[in-house]
């Protein structure tokens, strides 16, 4: 089993309720999405072949004993599900961070899905995957990235629709630079949203840092 992978490293979980956890960081290759507001565009062509037995080795240089399989967008490879399996058989706690445009149905049930639900200002709305609200599991979460009242106003309506907070974490959080930041905090206390608001935690603690962080 071989996967294209962009950068193996060892950081603070950013951005989903593990934020803040030592986390080491297996970036996959490649990502069919063009979200308006991509951090990791360098993802989506630059990486190396790696067997599971060499990411696992690489893996294992770092302390830490949680690791995000992340992107691009993972299952976008196969074999991403084959590697998840294999980290949790070596004792890991694995998270996988997914844009919602695959199923995420064949993922381990002990893997822990932070899965987007892409906005309309995002571009990418069309690409949501909605039958993969029917296998969220308590442990997975939800994630909305948030560029204007129009994004807010949507996913708090597919919130609700859906009752999404009655059946995993729900995080809201503003586009890295977008002017919304402090008008998202305010309308989740206006209609005392039950999600979390988050911050990209890594991009303050690394001001200007683009990749390995
Ligand atoms: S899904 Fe993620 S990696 Fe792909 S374009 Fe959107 S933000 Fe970038």
């Amino acid at each position: 089993m071989i996967l294209q992978v962009n950068e193996i490293f060892y950081s603070i979980q950013g951005e989903s309720s593990h934020a803040g956890r030592p986390c080491v960081f297996v970036r996959l290759t490649g990502c069919p999405l063009r979200c308006t507001y991509c951090d990791t565009e360098y993802a989506f062509h630059d990486g190396r072949s790696m067997s599971l037995d060499e990411i696992v080795v690489a893996v294992a240089a770092h302390p830490a004993r949680l690791v995000e399989v992340t992107g691009g967008e993972p299952l976008a490879q196969p074999g991403s599900i084959a590697l998840m399996q294999r980290l949790l058989d070596e004792g890991y706690e694995v998270l996988l961070e997914t844009s919602g445009a695959y199923d995420v149905s064949s993922v381990p049930a002990a893997v822990r899905r932070i899965i987007d639900l892409k906005t309309p200002d995002s571009g990418e709305m069309q690409r949501n995957d909605w039958d993969n609200l029917a296998h969220l599991r308590p442990h997975d979460e939800i994630k909305f990235v948030i560029q204007s009242r129009g994004d807010y106003e949507w996913a708090r309506d597919v919130l609700r629709q859906h009752r999404l907070d009655a059946r995993v974490r729900v995080l809201f959080s503003p586009a890295w630079g977008s002017e919304v930041r402090t008008q998202l905090a305010e309308w989740m206390l206006e209609d005392a949203l039950p999600a979390r608001f988050q911050l990209q935690l890594h991009k303050l603690i690394w001001p200007g840092v683009e990749r390995g962080v």
